[in-house]
């Protein structure tokens, strides 16, 4: 009978089945799991008055109809400038998930985190941006935020969007490879600029820099600007990190060739890892426009894909600097027994997790409390500019199903374990 043949082996598939390969041999220190379940130490931080308000607030934003109305009428008043609404935004939603409207304003978080170990990366909440004066304006507020980080100890790294300081339509036209006119080629630069300034003072204060992921159709030229960047600042030490989103059924090909190019250019790979957070834009667009969508096609893959990429940048830590930014549970366990497992420090410098502020806190506190890197996004602007922000949280914390959410049964544990 004629032998199957076995299918040829991708060059990446070889390189994840050595990283596989090498971690199965390492059985370093033994590894105690992480209990996620731990509200006390979760919610440790929160006085009973404050939890009940967390409890009220998820519940209000379980329900989808709730939520839908509530973003509308919200925006509205806000145009209309009726009387108290930024008030009672402030009060609610805003002050669970913002860190305050102006740098200063963030201080009294930044400390509270900090008493139970935990970090805080700046994240100015201006959504994308229009006019230059605006792109500048974004450009000096991340400088800023950097300065202000170099003067705390607890602030190691600030996060900023490109599309803040670049005119959508130009990254699009750099992501499809279009040829500069005399103007574009004008503008290209004075982005690059924009960008160096915040990455030279950066590196300067040694403060760390993440540059989200955005749109497929964008990300390109994200790319390609970040590798630019890490090239000119990531000689030494990891300053600048791009963002890799692993629903994307290229980005784990993607991670294996920046860091191979990293290699190539000597210089250290800057990588925070997420899920992907434009799953149906993305999946809209590609039907509308006729090609095949670029999301996984099941949570299943993405999860997979993600567990890889943590899997890769543990096993390549000297060279890679890497952010595990998400909410998973098994994920976050994964990274701390891989940690385990290779018999590394648990706060080595290039191993770091990260969720948002107001979310997840089961893992935040409990991987500090077990001695981990961990961060919170802390995000902070004017009640306006954070509005988009707000309404995205209020969206993925709404239940379409009836169950409680993630957020709300943790918190409702933790008032049952209170008995308030
Ligand atoms: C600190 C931090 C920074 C972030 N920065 C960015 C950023 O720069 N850019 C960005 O795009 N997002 C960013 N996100 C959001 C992130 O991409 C996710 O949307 C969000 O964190 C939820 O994913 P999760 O890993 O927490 O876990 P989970 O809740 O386990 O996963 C949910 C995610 O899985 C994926 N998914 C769900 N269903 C399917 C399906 N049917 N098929 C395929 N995939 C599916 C989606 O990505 C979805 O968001 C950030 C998140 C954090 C915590």
């Amino acid at each position: 009978m004629k032998k199957a043949v076995e299918p040829r082996k991708t060059k990446q598939q070889e390189v994840l089945d050595a990283v596989n390969a090498a971690l199965k041999e390492t059985n370093g220190a033994a590894y105690e799991k992480i209990d996620f379940t731990d509200t006390e130490t979760a919610f440790a931080g929160k006085s009973d008055a404050d939890l009940k308000k967390a409890q009220w607030l998820f519940r209000m934003m379980s329900r989808p109809t709730l939520v839908n109305i509530g973003s509308s009428l919200g925006m509205l008043a806000l145009k209309l400038r009726l009387p108290f609404t930024e008030k009672i935004i402030k009060e609610t939603i805003f002050s669970q998930f913002v860190g305050g409207r102006t740098l200063l304003e963030t201080q009294e978080a930044i400390e509270d985190l900090a008493k139970q170990n935990v970090l805080t990366i700046l994240d100015y909440g201006a959504e994308a941006k229009t006019t230059e004066e605006d792109y500048n304006k974004t450009m000096n507020e991340n400088i800023r935020a950097i300065e202000f980080a170099a003067t705390n100890q607890s602030v190691p790294i600030i996060s900023t969007k490109v599309t803040g300081m670049a005119r959508f339509g130009l990254l699009e036209s750099v992501s499809r490879n279009e040829p500069f006119t005399k103007a574009t080629r004008r503008e290209y630069k004075i982005v690059l600029k924009r960008l160096d300034s915040i990455c030279h003072v950066a590196r300067e204060r040694g403060v760390g820099v993440f540059f989200d992921a955005e749109e497929t159709w964008i990300q390109d030229a994200i790319d390609h600007f970040t590798d630019v960047m890490m090239r000119r600042y990531n000689r030494e030490k990891a300053i600048v990190y791009n963002t890799f989103q692993m629903y994307r059924r290229d980005r784990l090909p993607y991670l294996l060739s920046s860091f191979d190019r990293a290699q190539k250019h000597g210089y250290i790979l800057g990588a925070k890892l997420v899920r992907g957070a434009y799953m149906e834009k993305e999946a809209e667009r590609a039907e509308e426009m006729d090609y095949p969508n670029p999301i996984h096609p099941t949570k299943g893959a993405t999860d997979d894909a993600y567990n890889q990429a943590v899997r890769f940048c543990v096993e390549n830590y000297e060279r890679l600097a890497s952010c595990n930014a998400s909410h998973n549970a098994e994920s976050a366990q994964l990274q701390a027994r891989l940690i385990a497992e290779k018999g590394l420090s648990k706060d080595h410098p290039h191993l770091n997790f990260c969720q948002l502020y107001g979310m997840s806190d089961n893992l935040t506190f409990n991987l500090a409390d077990a001695g981990y890197n961990v961060a919170k996004y802390v995000p902070y602007g004017s009640i306006k500019e954070v509005v988009p922000y707000l309404i995205r949280r209020a969206n993925e914390n709404t239940s379409v199903s009836g169950d409680m959410t993630r957020e709300l049964s943790f918190i409702t544990e933790e008032v049952q374990r209170r008995g308030i």
